[in-house]
Parts: C-alpha cells; sequence; structure tokens
C-alpha cells in the first residue's frame, strides 16, 4: 500500500490521527479549572488512522503493539524471530523497565524511570559511543530488590565499556558496590554538607 515506517509513527504527520496529532487525547482548556484530557473521539485513543490499524502483523495493529509492556512485546517478537527489535528492546528490560508500555510518552516517566531509559539507549548504541562519565541522581528510586540487581548489572555494563559512573544514591545494595564512596553528611539538607567518609568499603 505503499506505507513507509513513517506512517507507523505519531510523532510525524502521515499515519497519525489528523485530530489529535497523534496523542490519543484531546485537551480541553477550562478557564477557572485545571485542563481536562479526552478522549480522541476520531480514533477513539488508538493514535492512528483507521486504514493504519488494518495494517497488522502477526494479527497485531500498531495501536495493540503500542499498548504492550517491554515484556509483553519482547515475548511476542522473540516468537516472531524479529531478532532486531528484540535486540533493542532487551537493555529497557535489563535495566528494570520491563513494565512499561511502548507507546507510554516519556512526560509521564518518574525521575528514576527517565533515568533508566537514557542508561538503556546507551547499552543499545554500546561500544560506537564516546568514552562518558555518567552521572545518576538516585537512579534506583521505586525499584524492587531483584530490579536493582539489574540496575546493578547495567551499571556495571557500562564500565565494562571503559565509561565511568558516578551515582548519588542511598540505597546501601547499590553503594557497597562502589570503587569509591564518598558520605556526604552527617544529617540531610542544611544539617549536612560535609564530607563523613571518603573512600573505599572495607569487609
Ligand atoms: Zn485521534
Amino acid at each position: 500500500m505503499g506505507y513507509k515506517p513513517k506512517h507507523f509513527s505519531f510523532n510525524v504527520d502521515g499515519g497519525r490521527c489528523d485530530e489529535c496529532k497523534g496523542e490519543g487525547v484531546i485537551n480541553v482548556s477550562m478557564q477557572f479549572m485545571a485542563d481536562i484530557e479526552l478522549e480522541c473521539e476520531v480514533c477513539k485513543g488508538t493514535r492512528f488512522k483507521s486504514e493504519i490499524l488494518e495494517v497488522k502483523f502477526d494479527e497485531k495493529s500498531i495501536s495493540d503493539i503500542l499498548h504492550m509492556t517491554v515484556d509483553e512485546a519482547l515475548a511476542f517478537f522473540k516468537d516472531n524471530n524479529e531478532e532486531k527489535i528484540v535486540t533493542k528492546l532487551k537493555p529497557l528490560q535489563e535495566v528494570g523497565l520491563g513494565y512499561l508500555q511502548l507507546g507510554q510518552s516519556s512526560s509521564t516517566l518518574s525521575g528514576g524511570e527517565a533515568q533508566r531509559v537514557k542508561l538503556a539507549s546507551f547499552l543499545v548504541k554500546g561500544v560506537t559511543t564516546d568514552k562518558t562519565l555518567f552521572i545518576f541522581d538516585e537512579p534506583s528510586t521505586g525499584l524492587h530488590f531483584h530490579d536493582i540487581q539489574k540496575l546493578l548489572k547495567s551499571l556495571q555494563a557500562l564500565i565494562d565499556l571503559g565509561h565511568s559512573v558516578i551515582v548519588i544514591e542511598h540505597q546501601p545494595d547499590i553503594i557497597k558496590c562502589a570503587d569509591y564512596i564518598i558520605d556526604i553528611g552527617p544529617e540531610a539538607g542544611k544539617h549536612g554538607g560535609e564530607v563523613v567518609f571518603a573512600g573505599t568499603l572495607r569487609i
């Protein structure tokens, strides 16, 4: 039908719904109250034109796929032997973001999630990027214990690629893995700011 990849993107004109510009929702400004979001009546929240939604890959439309979580999409594309897509998605799972929806807007991510998306993007680019100093501000926020282990693996992967990592953290499981620790305190805010300890962990 002459469709190109851009027709399956909600970022550019072509395949996306013209009414909501691919947002799936319409913002209604309420004069004296906060704006409200209404589902787009034209695309019914699917973000695309109906002719684009008729295109299916293994019975899924682009809207169905964007509603999948990273974990679900990995299983789906693995079953279909789409190695290229699996390689791109894998790092997101490895930094503990398997629960995110593919189509989720970046503005709805928490600070910790946004940092982990960035981390995943660098893991994909791998060895081709210049050696970089990464500074993370509490990247473990909101993570469960087994996801913290994943995050640590990803940070170690950056180091193995030759990058350097500085992490600001409260989480002891992460602190204890550092090659060098600087403890700022003794308390928070204006009751702190002094270097309490600097050195390596002694076991
Ligand atoms: Zn729409």
